[in-house]
C-alpha cells in the first residue's frame, strides 16, 4: 500500500477545516513596509523587532563578508566549515552575556533539537512548559530522556513535578512564549531549578535583543545573573536580523555539544558572510538602545489603543500581542480582510497554537511609525464592528 495515495485526502480535509497553510511571496525586502505579491502592505507580523533585517550598514558587512569568505562555508564546523568569522562571532556574543562559552548552531530548531538529544540521557527527565517553542518539544521527544508538560506558567504544577521525580531533570522553557509574549517566570524557574538541583535551560528566542540591559534578554530583564542559567539559547533571526542561533553556557556543556549533538555535527557551517553580518548585528543590537526604547513606546501605545477600542488582548508586555479569536475560520477572515485594507499579518491557527486560540499573531518593530500602529487600530476597529 502506498503512503502517498492518502495525501489528497488530507490536503482537502485540512482545507475544509481551514487549517490548509499557503505560503505568501515577498517580492521585496523584509521591514514594516513591504511588497507582496504585488502588493503594498504594511507587515504586522514579522519577527525583525529591531528592523535590522534590511539595515545598510548590516548589507554592507555581508557584501564585505561575501568578498571576503565567499558564499558558502562549504564544510561542517568539524570539517573545514569553521572559520574566523564564527569564531569572533562566538566570542564577542559569550563577552556580551559574560559567559564561559558560547557555540553557533545553524539554526534555533537545530540548536535545540541538538542540546536536548545529547545533554540528556535514558532516566533523565525534561520538564516542559506546554506552550514551549516546537524545536523545545521535538528535541525532548528526540532525547531518550521522558518528557512531562507542565500547565504554561504553572510553576507550582512544576514543583510538584519536580519533588516527586526520582531522576536528574532539566527545566525547559522559553523566555518569552513565541505565539503569546508572554514572559516566563524567570526568577522562580531559576530558584526551582537551585531548589531541586536541576538544570535549567532558557530559549531566548524573543527576548535576546528585545529585553534587558543593552538586549541582553529574558535573564537580564530579570535581574538576575546569567549564571543562573546555565544553558541559554537564542537565536540570530529575530531581533538581530539575520539567521543562525547561538547556545551559551559553561566550557563543559559546549564542548559536549560540539563532541556530541548531531545537529551541530552533520550539518553544514552558517556561511562566515553571515557570521560577519551577524557581528555587525550585535555591535548596532546593543549600543542602540532608541530601538528597544521605540519598541516599548509602541507597544504601549498599540495596547493602550487596542483597550480604548474594546479589542481583547492578552497579557503581554512585549512586542508579540496575539488577539485571540478562536476558531481559524475567523483568524483566517480577519486576516484576509486586513490583507484586502493593506495589513500583511498571518492567521496562526492549530496545530501552532492549541485548539480554539486561533489568533492574529501581531508583532511591532522599532521601526515602526506611531501612525501605523494608529492605522492598525482603525483597521482592527472596523472588523470589531461587523
Ligand atoms: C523561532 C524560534 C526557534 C527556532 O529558531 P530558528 O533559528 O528559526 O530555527 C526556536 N525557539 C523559539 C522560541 C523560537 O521562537
Amino acid at each position: 500500500m502506498n503512503p502517498l495515495a492518502d495525501l489528497k485526502v488530507d490536503l482537502n480535509s485540512r482545507k475544509l477545516e481551514n487549517l490548509y497553510r499557503v505560503r505568501r511571496t515577498l517580492h521585496s525586502s523584509q521591514g514594516v513596509e513591504v511588497n507582496c505579491n504585488g502588493d503594498s502592505l504594511l507587515s504586522f507580523c514579522s519577527n525583525d523587532y529591531l528592523g535590522l533585517a534590511s539595515d545598510p550598514r548590516l548589507i554592507k558587512a555581508s557584501q564585505k563578508g561575501v568578498s571576503k569568505y565567499g558564499v558558502g562555508s562549504g564544510a561542517a564546523h568539524l570539517i573545514s566549515g569553521h572559520s574566523l568569522p564564527h569564531h569572533f562571532l562566538e566570542k564577542e556574543l559569550a563577552d556580551f552575556l559574560e559567559v564561559e562559552r558560547v557555540l553557533l548552531f545553524s539554526t534555533g530548531y537545530m540548536a535545540n533539537v541538538g542540546i536536548l538529544s545529547s545533554l540528556m540521557s535514558r532516566n533523565d527527565v525534561i520538564l516542559q512548559d506546554k506552550l514551549n517553542h516546537a524545536s523545545l518539544i521535538d528535541g525532548g521527544l528526540q532525547s531518550s530522556a521522558k518528557l512531562k508538560r507542565y500547565d504554561h506558567l504553572n510553576t507550582k504544577l512544576l514543583e510538584e513535578m519536580l519533588q516527586k521525580s526520582q531522576h536528574k531533570s532539566l527545566i525547559a522553557s522559553d523566555g518569552v512564549f513565541s505565539m503569546d509574549g508572554e514572559k516566563a517566570p524567570m526568577k522562580e524557574l531559576t530558584d526551582l531549578a537551585q531548589k531541586y538541583d536541576s538544570a535549567l535551560l532558557i530559549d531566548d528566542a524573543h527576548g535576546f535583543g528585545v529585553l534587558g540591559e543593552m538586549g541582553k534578554g529574558s535573564v537580564s530583564d530579570s535581574g538576575l545573573p546569567m549564571k543562573k542559567v546555565p544553558i541559554y539559547i537564542a537565536t540570530l533571526g529575530k531581533a538581530l536580523g539575520t539567521m543562525g542561533a547561538f547556545v551559551a553556557g559553561s566550557e563543559e556543556v559546549i564542548e559536549t555539544l560540539i563532541q556530541k549533538a548531531r545537529s551541530y555535527i552533520y550539518t553544514t557551517a552558517m556561511p562566515p558572510s553571515l557570521a560577519e553580518t551577524t557581528r555587525m548585528s550585535l555591535k548596532i543590537m546593543s549600543s542602540e538602545q532608541w530601538r528597544r526604547d521605540n519598541l516599548y513606546e509602541l507597544t504601549i501605545r498599540f495596547r493602550e489603543g487596542a483597550k480604548a477600542i474594546g479589542l481583547n488582548l492578552s497579557d503581554s508586555e512585549t512586542p508579540i500581542q496575539p488577539l485571540i479569536l478562536g476558531d481559524s475560520e475567523k483568524a483566517l477572515q480577519w486576516s484576509n480582510k486586513l490583507y484586502d485594507e493593506g495589513i500583511l499579518i498571518n492567521a496562526i491557527r492549530p496545530p501552532t497554537v492549541p485548539n480554539g486560540s486561533a489568533r492574529l499573531r501581531i508583532t511591532i518593530s522599532a521601526i515602526h511609525k506611531p501612525k501605523h500602529i494608529d492605522f492598525l487600530l482603525a483597521e482592527l476597529q472596523k472588523l470589531l464592528e461587523t
